[in-house]
């Protein structure tokens, strides 16, 4: 498979050239970036034939199977719909867009397209979060009363630019991360949050943009989620826990872009350290990206998977904006 970067991000050269590359029979061919000298330097770092700056100039090559598209989210919308007109199959960042109505029109047009769009939300491919999956469906802690989420992290000094100080590029806490813990909320119970309460705030770093914010939803079931997302907390560690009937799930450390963590099942029979599988997240959302293209299976998380955490991370901003509570708008999906 052959592939084209839209976007000379540091999410492609961190995780997901590597990603690429570690499938069988794949290169990649091209990288766009809006700097021809950015673009030339990643092409270069990256051991990247091309560089464009023209997105009409990379997807006019007739090689290119597919894209990964990371550049900062308002972006992606209009990158998916060319990408998507030229026949390429999409894997996609987070947030899938900046509105509802734009996401769903880039999963709807490709699956008129008859391409295969996906979502790169890597956390569901985590060994950690397959375990606790497995644990909750089988029946381990009985039925599930809450979930608890902790997403407060210290942001990265080198990712302190347009997350923290530009609306109109996506910044923000609620489109960074709670897309990707609706998504594994989605993930581990089966169901998609009905209505959303929330507050947000601005707590040392974003700059006209929220950087913590907290929300509690009601999934159909009447299960309650509880969750906290933040760039400005330097200690708190991260992870996500799930209380049953029959036992809970304690899991530290799991959500993170390293396959690290630890899982605690604690039942009527004592406390017990729970095994799980370390690959790469990303190796394997791109390997199941590939096999989808192929004919084989799904990706791991899809277009509607996408359009899904959008739905409840918009649900969660308006509910912060206007402390009333919110229905979660999925656009009929
Ligand atoms: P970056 O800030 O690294 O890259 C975003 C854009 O910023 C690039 O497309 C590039 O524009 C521009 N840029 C990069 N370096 C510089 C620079 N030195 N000076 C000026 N501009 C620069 O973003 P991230 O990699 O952090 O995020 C990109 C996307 O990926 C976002 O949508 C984010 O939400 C998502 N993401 C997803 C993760 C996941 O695990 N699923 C993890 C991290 C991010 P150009 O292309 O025009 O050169």
């Amino acid at each position: 498979m052959r592939w084209g970067l839209v976007g000379a991000s540091r999410i492609a050269s961190g995780f997901m050239i590597d990603a690429i590359r570690a499938q069988a029979d794949t290169e990649i061919l091209s990288v766009l970036s809006s700097s021809a000298a950015r673009g030339r330097e990643f092409a270069e770092e990256n051991n990247i034939a091309r560089s464009h700056t023209d997105l009409d100039a990379l997807l006019a090559d007739p090689d290119l199977d597919a894209v990964y598209i990371s550049t900062t989210n308002e972006k992606h919308h209009p990158q998916a719909l060319a990408a998507i007109a030229a026949g390429k199959h999409v894997l996609c960042e987070k947030p899938l867009a900046m509105s509802l109505n734009e996401a769903i029109e880039m999963v709807r047009t490709a699956s008129e397209k008859g391409v295969v769009f996906a979502t790169n939300h890597h956390l569901r491919n985590a060994g950690s979060h397959l375990a606790i999956k497995e644990l909750i469906a089988t029946g381990r802690i009985g039925d599930v009363l809450s979930a608890r989420v902790f997403h407060a992290v210290n942001l990265p000094e080198q990712l302190r630019g347009w997350r923290i100080n530009d609306a109109a590029a996506g910044g923000g806490v609620i489109p960074d991360i709670v897309v990707h813990d609706a998504d594994t909320i989605r993930f581990h119970l089966d169901e998609d949050p009905a209505m959303v309460v929330a507050q947000a705030g601005i707590s040392g770093m974003g700059e006209g943009v929220e950087d913590s914010v907290m929300s509690v939803w009601t999934m159909p079931s009447g299960i309650m989620v509880e969750t906290h997302e933040s760039f400005t907390h330097r200690f708190a560690g991260t992870g996500v826990e799930f209380h049953g009937t029959e036992g809970s799930v304690i899991a530290r450390d799991v959500m993170t872009q390293q396959p690290v963590g630890e899982i605690r099942l604690v039942d009527g029979a004592g406390q017990h350290e729970i095994p799980f599988e370390t690959h790469n997240l990303y190796i394997r959302s791109l390997g199941l990206f590939q096999a989808a293209v192929e004919g084989r299976g799904r990706p791991s998380a899809d277009g509607v998977d996408g359009i899904k955490s959008l739905a409840v991370a918009l649900a969660v901003r308006e509910a912060a904006r206007t402390g009333r509570a919110v229905d979660v708008d999925y656009g009929g999906f």
